[in-house]
């Protein structure tokens, strides 16, 4: 990484914006640079945390819910000293200074060589320099840039800062606020396109029976569960997102298995790549919105408790949370999570699939990522 590219900012201090303990719900969170990302430049753009002791700032994002029905007047008081987050410029993306964003987030930020670890009592996130591997309390999540390093300076990419970490450590801040009621799960392919094979066990079906335990425990939730198919039929994608749109779908979800390598295993949670963020895998930008980008803040959040539950319920090795633009998660108008719940391609994994007692460690773990989020975001 070159040096000279680096331009040294400073994002512009606040003024006026109340902190957490002042607002009276959850729409009147605080928002970061704006809420809106057309706003910037950067320089001009706001960011606001007045100065609490540090516990204070973690004990009121991971409670933020009852605090925000306990605060009282007294503690809204606004403090002087705004906290900055600095960043720097590098090849067209703005980066954050890491050790401001943790102390941002209350946390305390350590080094050991190229690793790098934001740590609370609470919570505890690693990076690497170079790597777009994210680690949250256990749980894998894919960035859109590799961890950055200038003049001993580490740096973290602000649409890593703002469409990952803010949704998953303060959810009041996603938008939009997005009630489920009407969730359409799609289990893939069907019909003729089978989908991955393993000798005669096909993908689709393996889909299909896993799908079915979910939409029947969801209506048991009391969901309004639809399915892009119940059978063994085909159905195009274009279909399946129009049948989202057709049934006003508050959430999709999208089950497939995955295929590799026979010693390949594990679970993958994958939602649309966000505007101007390359997908996993790739440094190629998507520069254009997908209709998903709308929900970036709420898939983020969804996708990493769908998986974390998943890997703690199944005991599946985690290959986290990734972002591409798959067809039927790119093109829906509302959240939307596609699962690869696992490796037909491995004979391990595979039997495990079939096997109704992993479906049902599956699906309740899909359950469990649903229901946190709507309790986040009530
Ligand atoms: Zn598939």
């Amino acid at each position: 990484m070159c040096e000279k590219v680096f331009k040294d900012g400073r994002i512009g201090e606040v003024s006026g914006l109340k902190p957490y303990a002042a607002t009276a719900s959850m729409q009147n969170a605080p928002k970061f640079f704006s809420n809106n990302r057309l706003q910037l430049p950067l320089c001009h753009s706001k960011i606001g945390l007045s100065r609490h002791y540090p516990w204070q700032h973690l004990l009121l994002l991971l409670v933020l819910p009852l605090l925000f029905s306990l605060a009282s007047p007294a503690a809204a008081q606004p403090k002087k000293r705004p906290l900055t987050i600095r960043f720097q410029t590098f090849n067209g993306s703005t980066y954050l200074y890491m050790v401001d964003v943790a102390t941002f987030y209350g946390m305390t930020m350590t080094t050991r060589g190229k690793e790098v670890t934001f740590k609370s009592k609470f919570s505890t996130i690693t990076f690497a320099e170079n790597s777009r591997q994210m680690t949250l309390n256990n749980v894998q999540f894919y960035l859109s840039r590799p961890i950055a390093k200038n003049k001993q300076v580490f740096l973290i990419g602000k649409s890593d800062f703002e469409l990952v970490l803010e949704p998953i450590l303060r959810p009041a801040t996603i938008t939009p606020k997005c009630p489920i009621k009407t969730i359409l799960v799609d289990p893939g392919h069907g019909g003729k396109d089978v989908g991955a094979v393993n000798g005669k066990n096909y993908e689709k079906d393996v889909n299909l029976a896993v799908a079915l335990r979910l939409a029947t425990k969801l209506k048991a939730r009391g969901f309004n569960v639809y399915m892009t198919r119940n059978k063994d039929s085909e159905i195009s994608l274009d279909r399946r997102t129009k049948f989202a749109d057709a049934i006003d779908a508050d959430l999709f979800i999208s089950i497939h298995c995955n295929s590799a390598s026979p010693s390949v295993n594990g679970l993958e949670t994958y939602i649309a790549t966000p505007q101007n963020d390359p997908a996993v895998g790739t440094t190629v930008v998507s520069r254009d919105a997908c209709p998903a980008n709308k929900y970036d803040k709420t898939n983020a959040y969804l996708a990493f408790y769908t998986q974390r539950a998943l890997i703690q319920r199944t005991g599946v090795a985690d290959r986290g949370v990734r972002r591409k633009r798959y067809y039927v998660i790119r093109n829906t108008n509302c959240p939307s999570m596609l699962i690869e719940i696992g490796f037909i391609s491995n004979n391990a994994e595979l039997a495990n699939l079939k096997n109704p007692i992993q479906q049902e460690k599956i699906t309740d773990a899909i359950i469990d990522g649903i229901i946190k989020y709507r309790d986040a975001t009530k």
